[in-house]
C-alpha cells in the first residue's frame, strides 16, 4: 500500500468519524491536532512537568506550544495549614505573591532543549505584579537577560475569581496606569499578550451588564497596537456566561452576544479570545442548542479565537488532550478552514509575527549595549 493510499485511507477513516486526524491530510506533512495558545508548564507552588517530558507529551499530537509558569506562589504558611503543602490557591487561605523567577526558570528550560524543539515553543514572560508601574522594566530586563527565547507576556491576571483578593499587596485594576504601560511596552516590542480578567463578578445576576465588561473594552481600545488575548473568553468557575434562554432577545445580552458585537467592533479588532479551560468547554457543551450557537459564533469568526488547554502540568498525553475532546462535537460542525483557523492557523499567525517582531525589538535593545547574542 503507498504512502498516499494509506493517507487517504487515513483521512476517509477521520473524515467520516469527522475528527482532525494527526496524519491525515498530507502525508508529507504532519496534521497536528491543535497549538495549545495556552500551557502552563508549572503550578501555583513552581513544580511541574518537565521540559523533555512535555514534548513527548506535546508528540505528533500537539504542534506548537505556549510556555509559561504561574506569576503567583502560593504561600505554605505553618501557622495556617501546619504540615499541610498547599499546591493549589483553594487548598490554602495563605497568601499569594509574585514570583518573577518563574521567568528565568522557563528561559532556562527552553534553552535546555534542541533548536528543532525551540522552535514549537513561544515562552512567555509573566514573573510581574500588572499594578506596579515598573512591571515594564521587569519585562524588558527578561528580554534583554535572556534574548531569542520569549514571545510574549501572560498568562497575567488581573481579575480572577478567588485569587486576585488574595494577592499580598495592592489589587490589580483595569484602570490602573500600570496596565496601559505594561500594553504599550507590549506593542512597542511585538509581545503577544495573554490577558486573564473576568468579564464579571462571581455567581453574577444574569440581568446586569457584566461588571468588568465596560472597563475591559475601554482598556482594548486605548492601546489598538497590541495584539490581546482575552483567555477564557473572561469567564471562570463560578463567572458563569449570560446563557439564560440563550439568544432570546432581552434586557441584557448573553455572552455569546456581547463576544459577537466585540468581534463586530472596528475599535477591537486587535482583540483575540482564546477558548481554552476546561471550565469554558463546560458552558459551551451544556446543551446541543449552545453547542450549535458556539459553532456558529467560531465559524463566524474563526480568525478571531484560539483553541488552548490552560493544562498546568499535564502528567500524560491524555491529561493534555483531554480538554481539546471535549470540544470535539463543536469543531465536527465547523468547516475544515475554520477549525484549522482555530485550533492551529492563529496561533502561527499571531506567534510568527510575535517572534519576529521581539528579535528585532532585543536587537535594537541590546542590555548595557552589548549586541544581543
Ligand atoms: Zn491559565
Amino acid at each position: 500500500m503507498t504512502r498516499m493510499t494509506s493517507a487517504l485511507l487515513v483521512a476517509g477513516l477521520c473524515a467520516a468519524l469527522s475528527v482532525p486526524c494527526a496524519r491525515a491530510a498530507d502525508a508529507g506533512k504532519l496534521q497536528y491536532l491543535f497549538n495549545d495558545s495556552h500551557f502552563h508548564l508549572t503550578n501555583y507552588v513552581q513544580q511541574g512537568t518537565d521540559i523533555h517530558e512535555y514534548l513527548k507529551i506535546m508528540g505528533d499530537k500537539v504542534g506548537r506550544s505556549t510556555l509559561f509558569g504561574i506569576p503567583l506562589q502560593q504561600t505554605w504558611s505553618y501557622g495556617n495549614s501546619g504540615n499541610f503543602a498547599p499546591t493549589y490557591y483553594l487548598q490554602s487561605d495563605a497568601p499569594l505573591y509574585y514570583y518573577s523567577f518563574t521567568d528565568a526558570f522557563i528561559a532556562m528550560a527552553y534553552r535546555s532543549v534542541s533548536p528543532e524543539e525551540q522552535r514549537r515553543l513561544d515562552p512567555m514572560i509573566t514573573g510581574f505584579n500588572p499594578a506596579d508601574m515598573y512591571a515594564i522594566d521587569h519585562i524588558r530586563r527578561v528580554l534583554q537577560v535572556f534574548p531569542g527565547v520569549f514571545s510574549g507576556i501572560g498568562e497575567f491576571s488581573i481579575h480572577k475569581e478567588f485569587v486576585s483578593s488574595k494577592v499580598a499587596g495592592e489589587t490589580a485594576s483595569l484602570t490602573n496606569p500600570a496596565l496601559g504601560r505594561i500594553l504599550d511596552f507590549a506593542a512597542e516590542a511585538g509581545l503577544v499578550v495573554i490577558f486573564h480578567c473576568d468579564i464579571d463578578m462571581p455567581f453574577a445576576k444574569p440581568d446586569q451588564e457584566p461588571v468588568y465588561l465596560r472597563q475591559a473594552i475601554d482598556l482594548f481600545q486605548k492601546h489598538p497596537k497590541t495584539t490581546i488575548i482575552w483567555a477564557h473568553t473572561g469567564l471562570g468557575r463560578v463567572v458563569h456566561p449570560n446563557q439564560s434562554q440563550a439568544f432570546l432577545w432581552r434586557a441584557n445580552p448573553t455572552h455569546m452576544q456581547i463576544l459577537a458585537r466585540m468581534l463586530e467592533h472596528p475599535s477591537l479588532h486587535h482583540v483575540y479570545f482564546d477558548i481554552s479551560w476546561d471550565e469554558v468547554a463546560k458552558y459551551a457543551t451544556s446543551s446541543p442548542e449552545i453547542e450549535k450557537d458556539t459553532a456558529r459564533l467560531l465559524e463566524k469568526y474563526s480568525g478571531r479565537f484560539l483553541f488552548g488547554t490552560d493544562n498546568v502540568a499535564p502528567a500524560d498525553q491524555a491529561a493534555q488532550l483531554r480538554v481539546f475532546h471535549l470540544w470535539d462535537r463543536i469543531f465536527s460542525q465547523l468547516t475544515p478552514q475554520a477549525s484549522a483557523a482555530i485550533r492551529t492557523g492563529n496561533y502561527e499567525r499571531l506567534f510568527d509575527e510575535a517572534r519576529v517582531r521581539v528579535r528585532a525589538w532585543e536587537k535594537a535593545n541590546p542590555i548595557d549595549g552589548r549586541s544581543a547574542r
